[in-house]
This record gives C-alpha cells, structure tokens and sequence, in this order.
C-alpha cells in the first residue's frame, strides 16, 4: 500500500511504525467544515481521490423554455468549503497516480480489445495477421548495456585493452551489469556523445513513425502484387503504438501492428485476403524500417573550421528491431511466463505501463516544461540526461531549427510527439471507454432509464436549457489533511484493483520471435 507524500505532515503526529505522519490538526479541522468528513469523502470518490483536484466555484441550472423556471441542479456552493472539485485527468503517474490508473486501465482495454476483441470490437480480429514490433533509435555513441546472452549476462563492451577515444578514456568496460544499476545508459565516453544528434532524433520521431505507416503501405503493395489503390481496397493496416524512454535517453515505440481486410467502411473483423499473411507483414515492416528517412533540418549543418559540428542529415531507425508475431493458441495453453508466451492481458498491460510514463524517472524537474536557462541548473537529473535538455536548449534557440520545438520541449528530451497513439479502426477510443464509464456512473446515481448523450452525460428534460457557469478557483486540496485522506484512499482503491485484475481471466496468445 503506498504511502502519501511527507511534504503533507504539517501539524504531525507519527503513525504507526513505517508511516507518515498523519496531519491530524488538519484532519479535525475537515471535520470541523460544514458538511464533515463524510461531505467531503463523497466529493473525493466522486473525482476517484485524485491527488491535484481542480476546483470550480458555480454551478448548473435548467431554464425552462416554455414556463421561464429556473432550478438549480448543481450547486458548487452546496460541496464542502464551497467548490466543486474536478479530477485531473493527467496521463503521468508522476503527477496523480489515481488519475494515472484511470488512463492506465483505459490504455489496457484499448490495446487489449485490439489484440482479442471486445468493447465493439469484434474477437475475430485475434486471428488478423498481427505483429509486435519495436522500433528503436540508431546509436549515438556507445552507453553501459546489459546484455543477455542464453541466460548469462555478457561483458559490457568487450574492446582491446589499452583501446582509447580521443578523449583518453578507455572504450572498454567489462563489467557484467546487474538489471538495476544506475550507470546502465550511461555513455561509456559523455564526450563521445552526439548529444544533439540524440535530441534531434527525438524530435523528429513522430515523423519517422508517421512516413514509416506510409512506406509500409508501397512495400506491402508490392510484395502482394497489387497497385497501391487496390491495397487500399483489400486491406487495412491497423495499429496502436506507445512511447517509451530508454535509459540512453532516446525514444522507442512499441507497436502492435495488425492487418484487417478492407470491406467499405466495415468494422475491423473483416480478414485479410489470401497472400496478406503475417509472413508478408513482418517482411514489409523489416523492410520499411531499413528504409524509411526523414531529412534533418539543413540548419543542423554549421561550423567551419574546428568548433563546427554536422549533424545527421537523415534521420533512420536504429539496426534493431524487435519484431514478434502475435499468434492465438486456443485450448488450455495458459499464460506461463517461459516460452515466450504472452497473454493478450498482458501485452496489453505491459503496453499501458508505458502510457502512463514519461521522462519523470530520469529525475526531478522534468514534470513540466523548462521556461528559461536558469532552470536547467536545477535539475535533479543524471549529468547525461542534463547535457541532453541542455542540447534541446541550445540547439532550440537557434535559428532555423526553432520548428523542431526542442525548447518546448526540453523536458521530453525533444520529443514532442504522443505517448499512445493508434489508428482509427486498431480498436475502441478513450473517449467510448470514458463515456461508458460516465454512463455507468450516472445509471447508477439516476436509475438505469435516465436518458444520457453519447458521452455519458444526462441529458436534460425535453424543452430544458442547460446553463452552466464554473469559475476557476484554484487546483489541489487546499487542506493537508484532505490531500493526505485522498492518498489513503487512492492506495486501497489501486490495491482493491490490483487483486481484482489478477483474477480475470485473459484469452492466450503466443509470441513467436522471428529470425
Ligand atoms: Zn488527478
Ligand atoms: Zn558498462
Ligand atoms: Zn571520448
């Protein structure tokens, strides 16, 4: 059970042995406040104990049309210490670890629906050719690895003893490293580095990404033998793809993708025609991969005599790719750990692991954006995720490169681009998985006939105008007591879950690695 933040104990008391201290002074005057304590539990679960609530001071009328009445239905005046609260909504765990479970939970149904079926998808889809794929950046200098070899982990980096670069600093290390130690992604050499060729690479990700989707159409075309408006007409290529940080600092993407026969607009449980295999996918994917480019900026290129520098002036992906075929193994195969197998719960939850994520683990400051030099000191980060937002930095300010973003950027290590993104047939949207959870709430607070739109919300009486009107008061509890309640509450709503989801049953599915 995690434990609430200790910046929260300000009139303290020590809890029991291992515990915060828990505000007990705030927590009385909570139940001091109009309304009590049970007032303002209803309004925390009512924003599933998100940690930085907005609150909003207003409320919701319905004006009559015809009589002229004005009733009051929503009151912000009406909650404790009068604001409504509305929950956060934030993807990142960092920031609203309950709010984070909620995108979490809703990342899984996304990708585990594309993988099986369900929420409208229908389950055919499970036995589209389908592929798990990740795609990674090229190298931009050797970092400290793990390498596993046949159960063994292998030297580092073997080179020849007395090997040195130009900085004087030995190529080798023969280290064995252990899973978690800190200097993994480290550079062997952090002046051998192309600091900004890293950060230029982040950057222009989402379009590597974007033309690879589009390549992979012309190869696929080709190896099929049919002209590019007929594949239109055949097929479909769906996917859903998450980004994750290495610990080198560069973005990769993870990606499930999958082949749907095309049938005029219909759903995705149409399937392929006779030569789309699964054999065909993965052939078109390694090659688009080995030739997809997108040109850097021409800016990039500057220097003259010694200072200059020349960076890469196309951008490719990395010579490994990760490429897995997704195979359904109906019977009684189970979802063991060994073999290589893989239910399609937890590919599915190991792809929302990563929706949640982003650069916060490197260290603090990186949360938000950086707005100005004097920040780049204060980062409580490793030296060499540092010299990479100082190059987002530096290389941001100049002229020409300003459209790549890396200043808006920094904090993202220049990458600008989404963390979950997938194409428009791979499987049901947030916002269904959002309005059906909204219906189910207010179903269950209105009765099962209340009339709802498609988002989830009631819709008012025939001839009734909704008038809302909310001011924006402030965002976080403003009592230490309350956001120490929230964190209680947040870690046994996430524990409840967590032993609920390990009872679920999941659909088996085999991933088979591909020379
Ligand atoms: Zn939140
Ligand atoms: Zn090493
Ligand atoms: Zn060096």
């Amino acid at each position: 059970m995690g434990m609430p933040p200790g910046r929260l104990g300000m009139t303290s008391t020590p809890g029991p042995a291992g515990a915060l201290p828990i505000p007990l002074a705030e927590l009385c005057e909570r139940a001091r406040r109009p309304g009590g304590v049970g007032a303002w539990l209803r309004a925390g679960e009512g924003v599933g104990w998100c940690a930085h609530p907005v609150r909003l001071s207003g409320g919701v009328d319905h004006a009559d049309s015809r009589s002229g009445e004005v009733r009051s239905v929503v009151d912000g005046a009406n909650q404790p210490d009068g604001v409504l609260l509305k929950a956060c909504g934030t993807r990142r765990a960092a920031r609203c670890p309950a709010c984070a479970a909620v995108y979490r939970r809703d990342a899984f149904q996304l990708v585990r629906a594309g993988l099986a079926g369900g929420k409208g998808i229908p389950e055919s889809v499970a036995g589209h050719p389908m592929v798990f794929v990740t795609f990674t950046a090229p190298s931009f200098g050797p970092v400290h690895t793990r390498r596993e070899r046949g159960g063994t982990v292998a030297p580092c980096h073997p080179a020849r003893l007395g090997d040195h670069c130009e900085h004087g600093r030995r190529r080798a290390c023969w280290h064995r490293h252990e899973g978690d130690d800190p200097i993994l992604g480290e550079p062997i050499c952090a002046d051998c580095f192309d600091y900004r060729g890293a950060v230029v690479w982040n950057a222009l990700a989402p379009e590597l990404w974007r033309r690879t989707t589009i390549y992979l159409r012309r190869v696929l075309a080709r190896l099929v033998g049919v002209s590019r408006a007929e594949l239109g007409r055949q097929v479909r290529v769906s996917y859903l793809k998450v980004a994750e940080f290495q610990r080198r600092g560069l973005v990769h993407y993870h990606a499930v993708v999958r082949l749907d026969g095309e049938a005029n607009g219909a759903d995705a449980g149409v399937v392929a025609p006779a030569g789309f295999t699964v054999e065909v996918l993965a052939r078109a994917i390694r090659e688009a991969v080995g030739a997809v480019t997108v040109p850097s900026p021409p800016a990039l290129a500057w220097g003259g005599a010694g200072g200059g520098w020349v960076g890469p002036r196309l951008i490719r992906w990395g010579e490994q790719l990760d490429l897995r075929v997704l195979s359904h193994e109906h019977g009684d195969q189970g979802e063991g750990d060994g073999g290589g197998e893989w239910s399609a719960a937890r590919l599915a939850g190991y792809l929302a692991k990563y929706a949640t994520k982003a650069t916060e683990s490197f260290g603090a400051g990186l949360d938000r954006p950086i707005r100005s030099a004097g920040e780049l000191g204060a980062l409580g980060v490793p030296e060499h995720v540092a010299r990479l937002v100082r190059a987002c930095w530096e290389l941001g300010g100049r002229a020409g490169l300003t459209g790549l973003g890396l200043r808006r950027w920094a904090h993202m290590l220049g990458y600008g681009g989404h963390f979950t993104t997938k194409s428009r047939r791979y499987s049901t949207t947030f916002r269904a998985l959002r309005a059906a959870r909204r219906a189910w709430q207010n179903r269950r607070r209105h009765g099962p006939a209340v009339p709802l739109d498609r988002d989830g919300h009631v819709l008012p009486p025939e001839g009734v105008a909704v008038v809302a009107a909310w001011a924006y008061a402030g965002s976080g509890y403003t009592l230490a007591g309350d956001a120490w309640l929230a964190a209680q509450m947040a870690a046994q709503a996430r524990e409840m879950r967590r032993v609920a989801h390990e009872e679920l049953a999941s659909v088996p599915l085999v991933l088979v690695e591909v020379a």
